[in-house]
């Protein structure tokens, strides 16, 4: 595996040091990266600006036509031009449930070599984060207070990250071969568990309909690739060709390979005890990190950035810890979504992100990723989830929340 793994390296550099046009960028986390001219196009990059008037997602709000034409000539060394980037912002001008962030990385690089744009753009998604704020990890669950909750309300819990292997195209780029070498990469590191984290890998392909179906329908799968996000984004490219899920005996450390990430990370079970499922996250997690560095690779990271990811809203930790929680009344108050910006949280549906919630049950979770670290989002989690509860608690009885409001 390690010597495939340089073969793979190797030749990536090959490829860049053959290119007689080339810029450096060094961004402000110390990534380096040579982007080569994307062939010149005989129209103009104002005759190739896209039509983003209607959109409402952060790419069609960062994006000028300044930037676009400075940007669209470039190339990372993978190949990934902007155009491939936006293109998923492009063809969804809106989600129903979300304020979507309208691009993509096709490699590790594409966030230095089209800094212009990515960095705006994760200013506005994460808070202000400038080019030259650094980031945090911190994967000690002993730090984090509380975390069990009233379990007449909170029905399960989970918490997931990505991660994404140093030389390898991610998903909207990536050929069949780099994504077989993702699934082999990280499936063979993942054998190497033990005790609770032993498991199994089942490569969607050797799935029947009815495994596959079954697997999502009880929360552990992703979903088939019908998402408009996923589509647009070239991540649903010879589905089902090398995707799959790992996860152990007890079903409660799952790792998902090459759906929108070369890998998700989950922990998750049924009930309230968040703190259980934060511990063996870290745990998991970090067992994962030193198998795949066993065999010679590495996770994409770099200071500023922390984990690099496919998707810019979910850089930094990657973490999104929820819970599927009924708050039928809460739900209903008119300041309900106030409250949850208020708290950080988003709200999705039970079924993933592109449903509606149903019932009164929510999926709640942390709507930050970078500048905080781990432990932060899951705290934030707790408390505000909590809050959450107490409110619909006091609204089960007519009484007023005026005094709880965050
Ligand atoms: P992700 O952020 O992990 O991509 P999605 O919204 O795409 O999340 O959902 C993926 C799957 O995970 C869905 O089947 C969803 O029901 C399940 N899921 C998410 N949060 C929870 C939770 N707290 N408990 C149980 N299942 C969950
Ligand atoms: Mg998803």
């Amino acid at each position: 595996m390690a010597g495939f793994a340089k073969n793979l390296l190797g030749a990536a550099a090959v490829g860049v040091g053959s290119i007689a046009a080339y810029r450096v960028f060094v961004t402000s986390g110390g990534t380096t990266a040579s982007a080569t001219s994307a062939p010149k196009s005989k129209f103009t990059a104002t005759d190739d600006y896209p039509d983003l008037k209607l959109h409402n997602n952060v790419m069609a709000h960062c994006m000028t036509p300044d930037i676009y034409a400075r940007l669209r000539n470039l190339k990372t060394p993978g190949g990934y031009t902007i155009d491939e980037c936006i293109q998923t912002g492009v063809d969804n001008p809106g989600h129903p449930f979300i304020k979507t962030v309208g691009i993509v990385a096709g490699d590790e690089e594409s966030y230095s070599v089209f800094s212009d744009l990515f960095d705006p753009i994760i200013d506005q998604r994460h808070n202000g984060y400038k080019p030259n704020d650094k980031h945090t990890t911190d994967l000690d669950s002993s730090k984090l207070k509380g975390g069990n909750f009233d379990e007449n309300y909170v029905l399960s819990s989970r918490v997931r990250t990505g991660r994404s292997i140093r030389g390898l195209s991610l998903p909207p780029k990536c050929s069949r071969a780099e994504r077989r070498a993702v699934e082999k990469i990280v499936s063979k590191a993942l054998g190497g568990l033990n005790g609770d984290l032993s498991g199994k890998y089942y490569p969607l392909n050797k799935m029947t309909e009815q495994e596959q179906q079954q697997l999502i329908d009880d929360h552990f799968l992703f979903d088939k690739p019908v998402s408009p996000l996923l589509l647009s984004a070239g991540m649903a490219r010879d589905w089902p060709d090398a995707r799959g899920i790992w996860h152990n005996n007890n079903k409660n450390f799952l790792v998902w390979i090459n759906e929108e990430d070369h890998t998700r990370v989950i922990s998750m079970q049924k009930g309230g005890d968040m703190k259980s499922v934060f511990e063996r996250f870290c745990r998991g997690l970090k067992e994962v990190e030193k198998a795949i560095q066993k065999d010679g690779y590495s996770f994409m990271w770099n200071e500023h950035l922390g984990y690099i990811l496919t998707c810019p809203s979910n850089l930094g930790t990657g973490l999104r810890a929820g819970v599927h929680v009924k708050i039928p009344h809460l739900s209903k108050h008119a300041s309900f979504q106030d409250i949850l910006g208020k708290l950080k949280l988003q709200s999705r549906g039970t079924g993933g992100v592109d449903t509606a919630a149903v019932g009164g049950i929510y999926d709640i979770s942390n709507a930050d990723r970078l500048g905080k670290s781990e432990v932060q989002l899951v705290q934030a989690v707790i408390d505000g989830v909590n809050l959450l509860i107490k409110m619909e608690k006091r609204l089960e009885k007519g009484s007023p929340i005026s005094d709880l409001m965050p």
